[in-house]
């Protein structure tokens, strides 16, 4: 858990180069900058956790070195369930992109500091060691302009690397299989435990939710055509009838069709309706378990290395409105990757 005291909600402003800021004013002015920032990306939860860490240390112990802190201690610090478990907390930070969530947004963190009144900024810094040392996280400070002319003669290595690196235009997704997504109290009944046989009582009720919209649309087409036999001035409930029909049939032939496409692609959106409301966007996926055909709510999340935001599968627009691909939340339009849900991999489509 997080280890809370009562700071004062804002650094005092230091007077741009007469006083060198400490340490700790540069760091209580990331905490503030993290508070103006409305994304969810895991790597803002563990910036967050870095920088309310570092706080506590830094007022422990005066002056010396940054405080730095391996994977764990930062999963540990969000209370995120990889506490227990150093691979798994490893993963879990590598995945988040920590350095490239702070990298791009550096124009956002150092006109922050600039406001507040700061010639110094902050970023985030991996040591790694090598061997069986573990890799360590520290925000150290820079100056913003010496950083700026560096940056007009030459490029930042940091970022170079990154840009130039063809594995930064390409994501892997993560998987999370039927059991570890929550379903929502409605969608219960159906997908119990968070999977289905097709060919179960549950099955037959999930083939229900697409044969019985089915039928109704047939009815209301076979209502449509019997008034073609009646003879007889039109009035204005025929008018509500046919708008009434034409709304009904649209909303239940898109039932129809989320349906079939999970049958024939293998894999759909689920509707928020099927999904607890505490979880991020899943999918249903159909797939095989021995002998049978299962259909369960799974989710395909990718960490977007663009700006480290999370990803998450959409339908494509015009002739792709049926092919799915991987949206950053945080720039949808613009941060787009293809999704394959065999290899798990995706790259940049713009
Ligand atoms: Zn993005």
């Amino acid at each position: 858990m997080l280890r809370s005291e009562s700071l004062p909600t804002s650094p005092e402003p230091v007077a741009n180069g007469l006083t060198q800021p400490t340490f700790r004013d540069l760091l209580l002015c990331m905490r503030d900058w993290l508070d103006v920032q409305r994304d969810e990306a895991t790597a803002s939860k563990l910036v967050r956790a870095l920088v309310s860490e570092s706080i506590t240390l830094s007022a422990n112990s005066k002056g010396g070195q940054p405080p730095e802190f391996d994977a764990q201690e930062l999963t540990e610090a969000c209370d995120m369930p990889e506490q227990e478990d150093y691979e798994a907390s490893s993963t879990k930070v590598k995945n988040a992109n920590l350095t490239r969530y702070l990298e791009s947004r550096r124009s956002s963190v150092e006109a922050f500091f600039e406001g507040q009144g700061f010639s110094h900024a902050l970023r985030l810094k991996k040591l790694s060691p090598g061997g069986r040392h573990r890799a360590r996280w520290l925000l150290e400070d820079y100056s913003i302009e010496s950083n700026d002319d560096a940056a007009e003669g030459q490029p930042d290595e940091q970022l170079v690397e990154v840009l130039s690196d063809p594995n930064n235009q390409q994501i892997k997704y993560e998987y999370a299989e039927a059991g570890l997504v929550k379903c929502s109290f409605i969608a219960k009944p159906l997908l119990g435990k968070g999977s289905f046989k097709i060919r179960s009582v549950r099955g037959l009720a999930f083939g229900g939710t697409i044969l019985l919209p089915a039928l109704c649309v047939l009815l209301l087409a076979g209502i449509g055509w019997l008034h073609l036999f009646v003879h007889r001035p039109l009035a204005t409930s025929d008018l509500a009838f046919a708008v009434l029909a034409i709304l009904i049939s649209w909303v239940l032939a898109k039932a129809i069709r989320d349906g079939w496409w999970l049958l024939s692609d293998r894999i759909a959106p689920a509707s928020e309706l099927l999904v607890s409301w505490k979880e991020a966007p899943a999918q249903l996926e159909s797939f095989r378990a021995g002998d049978e055909r299962v259909i369960g709510l799974v989710r395909y999340t990718a960490t977007c290395p663009e700006c480290s935001a999370a990803v998450e599968l959409r339908y494509g627009e015009g002739h792709e409105r049926r092919r799915l691909f991987g949206c950053c939340v945080e720039s949808p339009q613009e941060h787009v990757f293809t999704f394959d849900r065999v290899t798990r991999r995706g790259r940049r489509v713009r």
